[in-house]
């Protein structure tokens, strides 16, 4: 077997690499610390944590990313082998040694067999005679590769900015305020004239937003974030709001063409929400992204009338960050459209966060593995959490308006309807439904897999 080259040894890379070699596929992981570094990342290990040493909870009942690691368990994860052997006391969280961990990792790596460890940098698009390779560079990717992937993908598709609107539960929206409506009922392409969900303020409770959104607490910029110039297009609201105190109104605020059904008449001020995913069960805040600190959006947004109960599937943010425009230009195995010899793995594919990008490392190995070993590619349902991920990157997700994503249970496909029970469950109970189901359906797309 020729060998599959991968491009970074980061969390997802890394595990990409174990799961090759451990289904008997040889690789050659290619490296560019120390002789290169990066803004982030201190160390030569392999998958190193470049900020928090924490996976998130470890709850595989109630929470959707401890669902995620229960799975990645199942599937031999090194990541979370290593993870598990160097944990730290951190409640309910996962958290790790970070040294102890990343050494973990790098240890297993070089004393694998079938794993040729390459240090150095990958400063084009992977010579022709590399027959398969997967890229995970993750959102610091060098310079010269991410400009020879934006040169094949297009100008539109590869990102180097996260500008991260909020995004809310619709089941979490008040609809006896809200309402669902496009500006001047006008159609989209496929819209029905009904496409947004609308939040009218009045001019009081615009006035106490805006004194809101300017007084909170803003996140800085890191030290190299700074010359990253802003876009056109994605101003934070708290530098539009320090603008002057009509340019919300004029801008993402605009209320022209909504009818409030309470008062037929247009409001004083309008908050837009646009559908996130194909289920729509997500919605984002439209033109919201922010520097306020995360705690100031939950309390600062749920100022907003219909919004008062709002559940954030993520908070607003902006730094730096390079991912694909996936939904656009992968296909449902993580393949380049464009050149199907790339594969692309973790937080370059439109995840955000540790486990998320190690999951989709997970996947492009074994999907890889398969197809080099003449076996089916069968990809993770989308009632799992690994299924539920790779769906929404692949397809599920809005590419107009697609932002790196964290595991969460609006991106499981629903439960369906039990004729036997009178009330659907709801809450906690429902958070428990999706998780019996991930991990049962987990476990036989696992033993699916090594029957075939
Ligand atoms: P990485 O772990 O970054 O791995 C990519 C690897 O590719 C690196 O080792 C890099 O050196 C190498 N590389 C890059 N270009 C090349 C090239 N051309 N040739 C060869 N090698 C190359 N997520 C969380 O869950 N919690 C956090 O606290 C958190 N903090 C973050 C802080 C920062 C500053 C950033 C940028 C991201 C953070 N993230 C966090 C998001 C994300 O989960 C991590 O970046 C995660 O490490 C992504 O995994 P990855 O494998 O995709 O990329």
């Amino acid at each position: 077997l020729s060998p599959v080259h991968v491009i970074g040894g980061g969390l997802a890379g890394s595990e990409a690499a174990w799961q090759l070699a451990e289904a008997g596929v040889p690789v050659v992981l290619h490296e560019m610390r120390p002789l290169r570094r990066t803004d982030a990342h201190q160390t030569d290990h392999l998958a190193e944590l470049v900020c928090s040493n924490s996976f998130r909870s470890d709850d595989a009942e109630y929470n959707a990313v401890g669902v995620l690691h229960a799975e990645l368990r199942q599937a031999g994860s090194l990541i979370f082998r290593a993870a598990d052997a160097h944990q730290v006391p951190a409640g309910g969280a996962l958290a790790v040694d970070r040294d102890g961990f990343s050494a973990a990792v790098t240890e297993a790596i070089a004393a694998h067999p079938l794993i040729t460890l390459e240090r150095g940098e990958v400063t084009g698009l992977p010579p022709a005679d590399w027959q398969d390779v997967i890229i995970a560079t993750g959102p610091l990717t060098s310079a010269p590769l991410a400009e020879a992937i934006r040169a094949l993908t297009g100008e539109e598709s590869l990102a180097f900015f996260d500008a991260i609107a909020p995004i809310v539960h619709k089941d979490s929206i008040n609809f006896e305020i809200a309402w669902f409506q496009s500006r001047y009922n006008k159609e989209g392409p496929g819209g029905t004239g009904s496409d947004y969900i609308n939040c009218p303020l009045n001019k009081e409770e615009y006035e106490a937003f805006l004194a809101a959104v300017l007084a909170g607490d803003k996140t800085d910029f890191k030290e190299w974030e700074k010359d990253t110039p802003y876009f056109d297009g994605c101003l934070p609201i708290e530098v539009m709001a320090a603008r002057g105190p009509e340019t919300l109104r004029f801008g993402p605020m605009k209320p022209v063409g909504l009818d409030d059904p309470r008062t037929g008449r247009w409001p004083y001020a309008v908050v837009q929400l646009r559908q996130d995913n194909k289920l729509g069960t997500l919605y984002n805040i439209v033109g919201f992204q922010t520097k306020l600190k995360y705690a100031e959006q939950a309390r600062v947004f749920r100022m907003i009338p219909g919004l008062e109960n709002a559940e954030f599937a993520r908070l607003g943010g902006l730094h730096r960050n390079t991912f694909l425009n996936s939904p656009r230009v992968l296909d449902g195995q993580l393949r380049l459209k464009a050149d199907p010899r790339l594969r692309f793995a973790g937080q370059v594919t439109g995840v955000e966060g540790y486990v998320e990008s190690t999951a989709i490392g997970l996947l492009a190995g074994r999907f890889l593995a398969a197809e080099k070993l003449g076996r089916p590619v069968l990809p993770p349902p989308p009632t799992t959490a690994l299924g539920a991920l790779l769906t929404h990157i692949t397809g599920g997700a809005n590419a107009e308006t697609f932002q790196p994503m964290n595991i969460n249970f609006g991106l499981f496909a629903d439960l369906p309807a039990d004729p036997n029970v009178k009330k659907q469950p709801k809450g906690r109970e429902r958070k428990a439904a999706f998780a019996r189901r991930a991990l049962a359906d987990c476990a036989a797309w696992l033993g699916a897999r090594n029957a075939a």
